[in-house]
């Protein structure tokens, strides 16, 4: 291999090494040219079919090996169902027959065979050592050019037609593009080792650190929820610890194969005889130990990278099992063009980042990573709440009509730009965004906002590797300031913590809390960590001169941690008085209501407030005790319970007389038909994804306020048995409909 010969001449001395090598007449190689697996060298078989002969995928035990990814061995060829007698090669003397798919980025990209006069089955070790050639012929290969890489798609036989996947929309929206797995499989650059006791001590090593790694994970998940993760992650560790799988990954390092090989091979032999067991349970673990195979080359091979660190090239479809939110922010916003989670859930923050990208996202897909290959062609429809995977083209037309009507929805919408949201009885309501990023920005005079009513500034720390310097923040937020014009914007002191993890700042013993959303997080976090409140502080009221400066701090639970945080502000504001800088004309002071111990205490603070912001995304998990981000609970509980709507209306009420503006800013307030409760229940202000302004603006000019508040007042005294269907029944007698 190692020869400068040209690849046809390695390709020629290959098969008469095995063919002798495994005492058999005939030994050939085929490989895929323009979709067809043509005869590229042989020995024993006519030298005239070289280049002539030519399969289908899945024509004859060759195609059919490499169309399913699979190994034959037969001691009678012809017995076979699919065996295709092609007379030009003069094989009809030949009984026995084996063959292995040669195989990259788990698609055949052609097939290495051996045949013998007389009929005997192969040994295993016999097939294992054409299993270890066929990797290296695959590298040889791949170096040489010899197939195309558009010719490399022999997916296997399950994974071929157009295939649905169901899930729950977490962002809605549809979106054409190739499947990028955030995870990706690594590439292996060399199959063949130069010293084989180092790859023994690499693969040593990298067992360490992944076992160390799934023993954390276990022992975090103690205090988790249990069932099903805990079974899991039993699995996990059973394999870790799998003297089998290591020993087996020995062997094949012995017979001359890199660590990275050495693992593949091991995944594949794995692979192929799991194929062979029919059985649901059985492949469910398998894609455990995949997944468990992939990590221990990840580690062993260093790419630890996402598929972000690579870049997209073309329209991309997103795969992942979960998300953070600085994680989806790493890739290009241009070509991604929607995500697909086995888990998420409405308020995860990747998913309201996404949301606020106008990204569709398809949650809770089981089994996503087992029916999509890398680079295969989605079509994802989260308006229905499912994607197509590999659409015929009949499919891929019906979706561009319904694109083309998306399309001109969004432009009705785009038309409300510069009308104001009044009700049908004249109540104005005021239609803020959320926002976040410097490219957020636009989305104000592209939906013609009221303002922005939450500025997530945490969202620039994630994005960045190091904690963004005081100047690098005045920056940002001078910039809103200016493209806001008059219009309001108010920023909301850092949030992180939760499901908002930075890697830079993290809770001093380092090990991750057991419980995120409610532990040590946003303003708890900000108190301790006064340094960066300050900055932050200086950085807003800097940004803010001459203008008013409208802040928020979030997660406040009592009323001494609202003192505490506006002191800080109090004092940045006086040392920069003595500095006699240019100061804001006014700073408006609020709170965000998330944690419902406030509720109990709004009468002590308001006086202390301008205005109050309800964050229904972390109030409700808080009420109902069910975390947000566990995608368990993703559809558990309805935003348009009496709890929910009963509690809000008690905070309401508790304010009355009081002067202070009073918005909803959760997620919850992006939605057509909650929307229509909250204005109900007496909100008149609203901060949502940028994308929902139209639909909001548009459900705003058919409501008559008197007549939802008095039909909500009804149903929160004696709440029917599901209010939503109640809702949702009284909107349509009064031709209210929804998207
Ligand atoms: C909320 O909790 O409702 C909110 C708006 O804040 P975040 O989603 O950033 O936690
Ligand atoms: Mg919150």
């Amino acid at each position: 291999m190692a020869s400068r010969s040209h690849a046809q001449a390695k390709l020629n001395t290959v098969v008469e090494v095995i063919g002798e090598g495994l005492d058999s007449e005939v030994c050939s190689i085929y490989l895929l040219r323009e979709g067809m697996l043509e005869l590229f060298a042989t020995r024993g078989l006519d030298q005239d079919a070289v280049h002539v002969t030519r399969m289908a995928l899945g024509e004859g035990l060759v195609g059919t090996i490499a169309e399913n990814v699979e190994t034959l061995n037969l001691a009678e060829a012809a017995a076979h169902p699919d065996f295709s007698y092609r007379p030009e090669t003069g094989e009809d003397k030949f009984h026995s027959f084996a063959g292995v798919p040669i195989v990259r980025r788990e698609r055949a990209i052609g097939v290495l065979s051996v045949q013998h006069v007389d009929p005997r089955r192969y040994d295993e070790v016999e097939i294992e050592a054409l299993q270890t050639v066929a990797m290296v012929l695959a590298e040889l290969i791949d170096n040489a050019g010899l197939v195309d890489e558009e010719d490399s798609l022999g997916l296997p036989a399950a994974l071929t037609g157009p295939e649905q996947l169901r899930g729950l929309t977490l962002v809605k929206g549809l979106a054409s593009g190739n499947a990028v797995f955030h995870q990706p499989r690594v590439n292996i650059e060399h199959v063949m080792a130069e010293d084989t006791e180092a790859e023994r001590q690499r693969v040593y090593l990298a067992f360490d650190k992944m076992r160390e790694q799934i023993d954390r994970m276990a022992s975090q998940a103690e205090f988790g929820v249990g069932g099903e993760h805990e079974e899991v992650l039993q699995t996990y560790k059973m394999f870790a610890y799998d003297e089998g799988w290591a020993r087996r990954i020995n062997e094949a390092i012995d017979s001359g194969l890199t660590a990275e090989a050495a693992i593949e091979r091991v995944q594949q032999r794995t692979r192929m005889r799991m194929r062979e067991i029919d059985d649901p349970l059985l492949a469910d673990r398998m894609h455990d130990l995949e997944d468990l195979s992939n990590r221990l080359l990840r580690i062993v091979s260093g790419q630890l990278g996402t598929a972000a660190s690579m870049g997209l090239r073309n329209d991309a479809i997103l795969i992942a099992r979960n998300l953070g939110p600085a994680e989806l922010l790493e890739y290009d916003r241009r070509r991604l063009k929607g995500v697909i989670l086995e888990e998420g859930s409405l308020t995860s923050h990747v998913v309201i980042v996404a949301r606020a990208m106008g990204i569709p996202v398809l949650g809770r897909v089981r089994g996503l990573r087992l029916l999509v290959r890398e680079g295969d062609h989605l079509l994802l429809d989260c308006e229905q709440g499912f994607a197509i995977v590999r659409p015929a083209p009949g499919m891929v037309e019906a979706y561009d009509a319904r694109f083309a009507k998306s399309r001109e929805r969004q432009a009705a919408y785009a038309a409300l730009r510069d009308v104001e949201p009044f009700t049908r009885d004249g109540t104005r309501i005021t239609v803020m965004i959320n926002a976040g990023l410097r490219d957020d920005i636009p989305n104000l005079s592209l939906t013609g906002a009221d303002g922005i009513g939450l500025f997530r500034t945490e969202f620039q720390f994630l994005v960045a590797a190091t904690l963004p310097a005081r100047e690098r923040q005045t920056r940002l937020y001078r910039d809103v300031i200016d493209a806001a014009g008059d219009k309001p914007v108010v920023f909301r002191t850092v949030d992180i913590g939760g499901d908002k993890v930075l890697p830079y700042l993290r809770h001093d013993d380092g090990d991750g809390e057991d419980n995120p959303a409610m532990g040590w997080r946003a303003l708890r976090l900000a108190l301790e960590r006064d340094g960066l409140l300050k900055v932050q502080a200086r950085a807003l009221i800097e940004a803010s001169a001459g203008r008013t400066l409208n802040v928020m701090f979030p997660m406040v639970s009592e009323p001494w941690e609202f003192d505490a945080a506006k002191e800080v502000f109090d004092s940045q504001l006086a040392f920069l008085k003595k500095q006699k800088k240019h100061l804001p004309e006014a700073i408006r002071y609020g709170v965000m209501l998330e944690v419902p111990s406030l509720a109990e205490q709004l009468d002590i603070l308001a006086p202390r407030l301008s205005f109050l912001s309800i964050g229904t995304n972390d109030l409700t998990q808080f009420l109902f005790a069910a975390d947000r981000s566990n995608p368990k609970l993703a559809e558990r509980y309805d935003w348009l319970s009496p709890s929910i709507l009963r509690f809000l209306k008690r905070v309401l009420g508790s304010l009355e007389g009081c002067d202070l503006d009073v918005t909803v800013c959760g997620e919850m307030g992006g939605r057509q038909l909650e929307a229509l409760a909250l204005i109900g229940l007496g909100l008149r202000r609203l901060s949502i994804t940028p994308a929902a302004v139209g639909p909001i603006k548009e459900l705003v000019r058919k409501i008559d306020v008197n007549e939802i508040s008095q039909a909500m007042s009804g149903w929160l005294a004696s709440p029917p048995p599901d209010l939503r269907a109640a809702l949702l029944q009284w909107a349509g007698d009064r031709g209210i409909t929804f998207e």
